[in-house]
């Protein structure tokens, strides 16, 4: 299943969905029943998964768009019934179990009074998911636990078919693979992303995953500040020399969070500049005075490669105190997009 939540982590979900779904792939997943509806409607023609329920008064999108709820509350899978019965027809439903979250899901424990409730209900689930705590970290054990207490769930249908069971996310399709189950759930690695910030050199090609997104700025003025002269908001960074900057009409509200204010680096002609003072809300400065020749309008890469240069992501999310996902998000979420591809 190829997770699109959150607009693709900032890809897009609609182009990301297409290609996909071009390229075969059948299972879509995202968080809210508004994504779903729009995915639908933009001519998505697998299967799209519901993670976080649904407002009672949203329930007929489930039927009119054919829309396949992740259910975790009894009181939903009774507002199902209800609508199953009122309509004539069933739809197909999945189970999130909580096997160690502490997130969305039913109790493992109560796995046999869900199963029953379902039945009474006339609903006969397709499969259950889990989702892991920790599989981002090759070494934690907690993935092995959870994993255990996921697969002692036991049920089949009136067939005597199997339930579909998933818990792997990217990190559990790399680093658990005894749990694959029957369907994976991968995000961040599909946007070329390792989910523990590796770059993934050491994989069998020696290649790794590609980032799919580059984040792109460009010089707007040049200029020469004196030595002392102090920069941006709260004159946080004094320049102890003649120095040349440029401004860039980025900030924080495009998703360049300001906590990266002194720390992050940017790429202009293939060479890095530092970031000097508070980033401002649709702005910040960097130094350019090593690099020959930088002027106005000049390209200038946040994210992504220039040249043999690069930063990625996970670069960016530790400047910022964050991981990529949430880069991702910031950067493409707030940005106007440019496909390639
Ligand atoms: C977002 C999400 C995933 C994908 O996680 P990645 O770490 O990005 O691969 C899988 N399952 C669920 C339920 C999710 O919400």
């Amino acid at each position: 299943m190829a997770m699109v939540k959150s607009d693709a982590y900032g890809h897009s979900m609609i182009r990301v969905a297409r290609v996909l779904g071009d390229n075969g792939c059948e299972l879509f997943g995202v968080a809210e029943m508004a994504e779903g509806v729009a995915l639908r409607e933009a001519g998505c023609e697998g299967e799209i998964f519901i993670f976080l329920g649904f407002d009672p008064g949203d329930i007929d999108y489930l039927f009119t768009h054919d829309l396949t709820p992740v259910v975790f509350t009894i009181e939903d899978l009774e507002r199902i019934a209800v609508a199953q019965r009122r309509r004539g027809v069933t739809i197909d439903v999945y189970l999130k179990f909580d096997c160690g979250m502490s997130r969305l899901g039913f109790s493992p424990s109560a796995a046999a009074g869900v199963f029953a409730r379902c039945k009474s209900l006339a609903i006969e689930p397709v499969g259950i998911m889990s989702h892991f705590p920790c599989s981002d970290n090759r070494r934690s054990t907690s993935s092995t636990q959870v994993s255990e207490v996921f697969y002692q769930i036991d049920h089949h249908d009136p067939a005597g078919r199997p339930l579909v069971k998933s818990i792997c996310n990217s990190g559990g399709l790399l680093y658990q693979p005894a749990s694959h189950g029957d369907m994976v759930r991968i995000g961040i690695s599909l946007y070329g992303y390792y989910p523990d910030g590796s770059t993934g050199r050491e994989s069998d090609d020696g290649q790794g995953l590609r980032p799919a997104m580059r984040c792109l700025s460009r010089i707007i003025q040049v200029k020469t500040i004196a030595a002392g002269s102090g920069i941006s908001y709260g004159h946080t960074y004094i320049a102890n020399r003649e120095m040349r900057l440029a401004v860039l009409p980025i900030g924080y509200s495009d998703g360049y969070f300001r906590s990266m204010s002194n720390r992050a680096e940017v790429l202009i002609r293939g060479q890095r500049a530092p970031l000097r003072g508070r980033i401002c809300m649709n702005m910040c400065m960097v130094d350019i005075s090593a690099i020959e020749g930088a002027e106005v309008g000049d390209e200038v890469v946040l994210l992504g490669r220039q040249g043999s240069a690069s930063i990625d992501a996970d670069e960016l999310g530790e400047w910022s105190g964050t991981i990529s996902y949430e880069v991702l998000c910031a950067l493409g979420n707030n940005n106007h997009r440019e496909f390639l591809r």
